[in-house]
């Protein structure tokens, strides 16, 4: 497989951009060699500058949930382009997008933004601003984006290259910030013993993804939310990646809805931006309205709810019809069979966890992950070994073995099933 194109544009990726890239993730600084610049995306396949083909497993870190260049997510936007790429006012695709999220999830009222970090930013400044409280709770291999003061013990990127906190940001902005073991109540409620009154809010990923998929134990984030209502702190579910992908309206479906628990505030991006800049955070009427200009605390974005990002994300949302997860979660089944028969064949020790239609797998463990510690003594080198074998093979993985895989509608393993059964044959590499 050639490579000397996506080596040439590496090459001077570098001397103008950190590293090459423009997130970390995508160097292959965990698994090594070089990244493969995609000139072209098509339902389930990825083409490389060099001519290349690729089965995408990861889909642009979740958004793709249609596949790629679904040809009515691209006819919606290209007539919004044409329209006209911004005008910095209310226009309606901002008005759809948003009735489309209220209509789907618990949350009365949205606020449009253009990252997912923004959006968990925001919340709680939002959530420190409606208690009157400084301190945030969150989990250890929770990945809220790069929001300074969720910049501790994070999974995602953080994980994968090693780095537990980052120089920038200052101690006094962390010093409000506690982390815990995930999935441990009895940590939860040590804490609100402690600081109960202090507490603003609970951040937490509606099903962890971010250092592989860790779903919640059963009753986890319901006893978050009683924790939380019991002690005057708000409850935040980030769903910046189960939104809208885990199922129909995201983690929340799987979980609050059948539990009978409601988050206060929750933080959604990825999907609901189809393959655009397009992130919100949304909740409860009476806390949103305190966000500028209804109330004292400010948020604002040039380019926050976007027509083209939204138009984008209200086609795909549109087209993401209760049938179109039921064939999601079909085929994330069948891969995940296809990858669990394959190790069990080679005799490669390994765990399939899923969330919903997202899944991840976990090399060289052989009891459930249920924290970041158990993420964390997963063989990350015969993960290596498999995904340069499965990239050789045309199968696109994430290059870290922190990192949920994705499939999309477009996927179909009878179709796709050559370069996927090529899932044994790359396994002795990895045993
Ligand atoms: N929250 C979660 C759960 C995420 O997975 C991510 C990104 O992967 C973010 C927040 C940050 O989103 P963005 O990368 O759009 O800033």
């Amino acid at each position: 497989m050639s490579t000397t194109a996506s080596e040439a544009l590496f090459a001077r990726a570098k001397q103008v951009s950190p590293g090459g890239v423009n997130s970390p993730v995508r160097a292959f600084r965990a698994v090594g060699g070089t990244p493969r610049f995609m000139a072209s995306g098509s339902g389930a396949w990825l083409t490389d500058a060099d001519g290349n083909r690729f089965v995408d497993l990861v889909g642009s870190w979740g958004p793709m949930l249609l596949g790629h260049a679904h040809p009515e997510v691209i006819e919606a936007v290209t007539a919004a382009a044409a329209r006209g790429t911004s005008f910095g006012t209310p226009a309606e695709p901002e008005v759809l997008l948003a009735e489309e999220i209220v209509a789907r999830t618990p949350v009365e009222r949205v606020r449009m933004v253009s990252s997912g970090t923004e959006a968990t930013m925001s919340a709680i400044r939002l959530a420190r601003g409606f208690t009157g409280r400084d301190r945030v709770v969150k989990f250890s291999g929770c990945y809220h984006g790069h929001v300074d003061a969720l910049l501790a013990e994070a999974g995602s990127g953080v994980v994968t290259l090693g780095i537990p906190g980052t120089p920038g940001v200052p101690a006094h902005v962390t010093a409000d910030t506690i982390v815990l073991p995930y999935n441990d109540p009895a940590a939860v409620d040590a804490a609100f013993a402690q600081y109960g009154d202090q507490i603003a809010c609970v951040i937490t990923e509606a099903a962890a993804g971010n250092m592989g998929v860790v779903p919640p134990q059963p009753g986890f984030n319901a006893h978050l939310s009683k924790a939380c209502a019991e002690h005057g702190a708000l409850f935040i579910t980030d769903e910046v990646m189960t939104g809208f992908r885990a199922a129909r309206s995201g983690y929340w479906q799987i979980d609050g809805a059948t539990e009978g628990w409601q988050p206060d505030l929750m933080t959604f991006g990825k999907v609901m931006g189809g393959g655009f800049p397009a992130a919100a955070f949304g909740g409860r009427a009476e806390i949103m309205d305190l966000l500028a200009p209804v109330g004292p605390v400010y948020q604002a974005g040039t380019l926050s709810g976007n027509p083209v990002a939204t138009t984008a994300g209200l086609a795909t949302l549109r087209l993401a019809t209760p049938e179109v997860y039921e064939r999601l979660a079909a085929t994330s089944s069948q891969v995940q069979k296809l990858v669990t028969d394959a190790l069990a064949e080679a005799g490669v020790p390994h765990v399939v966890q899923s969330a919903g239609t997202m899944f991840s797998v976990f090399w060289g463990v052989s009891t459930p992950v249920t924290d970041f510690a158990g993420a964390q003594a997963q063989d990350t080198a015969a993960y290596t070994a498999f995904f340069h074998a499965m990239l050789d093979a045309g199968v696109y993985l994430p290059p870290s073995a922190y990192e949920a895989w994705f499939l999309s509608a477009a996927h179909d393993p009878e179709v796709d099933s050559a370069p996927l059964s090529r899932l044994a044959e790359a396994l002795p590499a990895a045993a």
